[in-house]
C-alpha cells in the first residue's frame, strides 16, 4: 500500500456560495425564489459551468420538493447540509470545506471516493453500452462480474442475481427461499424468521423480517408467516472488544419458534451477521455459529444479509469467511462496486440454483427480476471496484488497522456520555447516554457538532456508528475520534 495524502485539498473550484444564500429553504413567493436563483446563476456562469443552468428549471435554493429519505425534512431544510464533491477520505462542502468520512458514505464506499479507476470504467461503459435488457439478452460484463464475485464467495455459493440495492437484496433472498423449498416439494415450508433490532432494508418482506419497530408500524399487517429472534444487544457485554462473550443463547431461540410452528413450516432465518443500522451489534462469541447447527438440524435455510459486512469490512471479503460459518444464501449491495451506481447482489449455493433452475415446469424458472438488472454501468463500476480491492489489498487492509481502530474507539471510553462501545474489523458502535425523556437528541447534536468540525459520522438512535473507507490512515482515525471527544466533551 503506497503512501497516502491525508491532508484534504479544500477545493479551489467548489461552488463558494454562502450556505445560508443558495440553499436555505425557500417557502416564500415565486419572485423571490428567482431572485436567489438568478444569482446562484450568476455565479454558476462566472465559474463557467453554464451547463448547470437549465433554463427555469434549476432552483437550487429550493429543498421543498426533495423528500428526503430516513430524515427529518423540516429540520434539514431549515438547516441543510449539503455536499458537492467528493474524493478518496474527504467530501466537500460547497464552500469547499473538507468532511472527513468516517461512515464510507452509508457503509458503501469502501475504496474511497472517486476512485480513478472506478470513475473511468463507468464514463468508459456508458459511451459504450449505456443499457442492455437482462430479459432474454445479455451483455459481456454481468456475466464477467457474477464470475468474479463468485471467486470472492464462500465455495460453491456462487449463483448470482443481481438487484438494485440491498433493499431488495433482501426480498429477492427471502422470495428464493420460498421457490427453493417449493422447487423440492415442500411448499408448506414458508414461514421466514427474522430478528428483532435487524435492518433488511424497506420493501415489504425486508421490512417484515427486519425489527424495527418504527420501520414497521406505520405500514400494516406486512407480510404473513413470519416471526423473530430475540436481538443480542446486552449491556453484560458492555465495552467488549471484538465479539462479546455473553449471549451464544440468544440463537437457542430458535429451538422455541421451531416448537412452535413445526419445523415443516419454517423455510429460512434471516440475520446480518454484524447488525449495523441498529447501532453495531457484534455477535456474541459462538452465536452464529449455533444459529447454523440448528438451521441444518431442522432443514431451515440461512440467509446471511452481508449489506454492509461484504466487502471487507470485516478484513475477510464477506462475514460468512471472518466467521466461518456458511449460510446457504449471501445478500450485499452497498461496496459492490463503491457504490457508484445503484446494484446489490443474491449469492446462492449450487443446490438452491440448480434446484429451483432443473425442477422448474415453465421455461422461465424464477419468475422475478428488474428493468435494471445487471446495468453495464453497475457491472463495469464493480469489475473496475473488484480490481481496486485486490491492487491495493483492500480487505487484508482493513484487518491490519482494526486492532489500531479497536484501540482508538476504546480509548472513548471515559469520554462523557459514552455507556457502551462495541467494534469489529472497521466497524465501530458508541452508546451515548439517551437524555432523559428526548432519546436521539443527544446523538443527533453530536452529529452536528461532528459535521461543523469537519468529521462524518453516523447516528442511530443514541448509538454513533462508525464505517470509514478501507483507504483511512491512522492519524485519520486520530481524527474521527479526538473529534467525537471534543464534541461529547461540550454536549449536555
Ligand atoms: N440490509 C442491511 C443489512 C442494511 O444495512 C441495509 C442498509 O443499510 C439494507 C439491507 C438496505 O439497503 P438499501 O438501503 O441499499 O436498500
Amino acid at each position: 500500500m503506497g503512501s497516502r495524502d491525508v491532508s484534504p485539498r479544500t477545493s479551489g473550484e467548489g461552488l463558494h456560495l454562502s450556505r445560508a444564500v443558495a440553499y436555505t429553504a425557500n417557502r416564500d413567493s415565486g419572485s423571490e425564489r428567482s431572485g436567489v436563483t438568478s444569482r446562484f446563476q450568476l455565479r454558476l456562469a462566472a465559474l463557467g459551468l453554464k451547463s448547470l443552468i437549465m433554463s427555469n428549471t434549476l432552483r437550487p435554493n429550493s429543498l421543498d420538493a426533495f423528500w428526503m429519505p430516513f430524515t427529518p425534512n423540516r429540520t434539514f431544510k431549515a438547516d441543510p447540509r449539503m455536499l458537492t464533491r467528493a474524493e478518496g477520505m474527504y467530501y466537500y462542502t460547497p464552500e469547499g470545506r473538507p468532511i472527513l468520512d468516517g461512515t464510507a458514505g452509508l457503509w458503501c464506499v469502501a475504496a474511497g471516493h472517486a476512485q480513478p479507476k472506478i470513475v473511468e470504467a463507468i464514463q468508459r461503459a456508458a459511451a459504450e453500452l449505456d443499457y442492455a435488457p437482462a430479459f432474454n439478452m445479455g451483455h459481456p460484463a454481468v456475466f464477467e462480474f457474477a464470475n468474479q464475485l463468485g471467486g470472492l464467495l464462500p465455495d460453491k455459493i456462487d449463483r448470482i442475481a443481481f438487484t438494485n440495492s440491498g433493499s431488495e437484496s433482501a426480498d429477492t433472498a427471502l422470495k428464493i427461499a420460498l421457490a427453493y423449498q417449493r422447487a423440492r416439494g415442500k411448499p408448506n415450508k414458508y414461514r421466514l424468521i427474522g430478528r428483532e433490532r435487524a435492518y433488511h432494508g424497506v420493501n415489504f418482506g425486508g421490512m417484515t423480517v427486519g425489527g424495527i419497530t418504527k420501520n414497521r408500524v406505520n405500514f400494516g399487517p406486512m407480510v404473513g408467516g413470519v416471526d423473530h429472534l430475540p436481538h443480542t444487544h446486552d449491556l453484560r457485554n458492555a465495552f467488549s472488544r471484538g465479539q462479546p462473550k455473553h449471549g451464544a443463547e440468544y440463537a437457542d431461540a430458535l429451538e422455541r419458534l421451531v416448537a412452535l410452528h413445526d419445523p415443516s413450516t419454517i423455510a429460512a432465518v434471516i440475520v446480518e451477521p454484524v447488525a449495523g443500522s441498529t447501532g453495531v451489534l457484534v455477535p456474541p462469541q459462538g452465536y452464529l455459529q449455533r444459529l447454523r447447527e440448528l438451521c441444518t438440524r431442522h432443514d431451515i435455510l440461512l440467509i446471511f444479509d452481508e449489506v454492509i459486512t461484504g466487502f471487507g469490512r470485516l478484513g475477510a471479503p464477506f462475514a460468512s469467511q471472518f466467521f466461518d460459518v456458511r449460510p446457504d444464501i449471501i445478500t450485499m449491495a452497498k461496496a459492490i462496486n463503491n457504490a457508484t451506481v445503484p446494484m446489490g447482489a443474491v449469492a446462492v449455493t449450487r443446490e438452491i440454483h440448480d434446484t429451483i433452475v432443473n425442477n422448474s415446469e415453465t421455461p422461465i424458472e424464477l419468475f422475478h427480476g428488474y428493468t435494471m438488472t445487471g446495468h453495464p454501468l453497475a457491472c463495469a463500476a464493480g469489475l473496475a471496484t473488484l480490481e481496486v480491492y485486490r491492487d491495493q489489498s483492500l480487505f487484508e487492509r482493513a484487518a491490519e488497522l482494526a486492532p489500531y481502530w479497536e484501540d482508538a474507539l476504546h480509548s472513548l471510553k471515559s469520554a462523557k456520555h459514552v455507556i457502551d462501545i462495541r467494534n469489529l474489523g472497521l466497524i465501530g458502535g458508541i452508546e451515548l447516554e439517551p437524555r432523559h425523556g428526548k432519546p436521539t437528541q443527544r446523538a443527533m447534536e453530536a452529529f452536528r457538532a461532528c459535521f461543523e468540525k469537519g468529521a462524518l459520522i453516523r447516528t442511530t438512535g443514541d448509538i454513533i456508528a462508525l464505517s470509514p473507507p478501507l483507504i483511512i490512515e491512522k492519524p485519520q482515525i486520530d481524527q474521527i475520534v479526538e473529534t467525537i471527544r471534543d464534541v461529547l466533551q461540550k454536549l449536555d
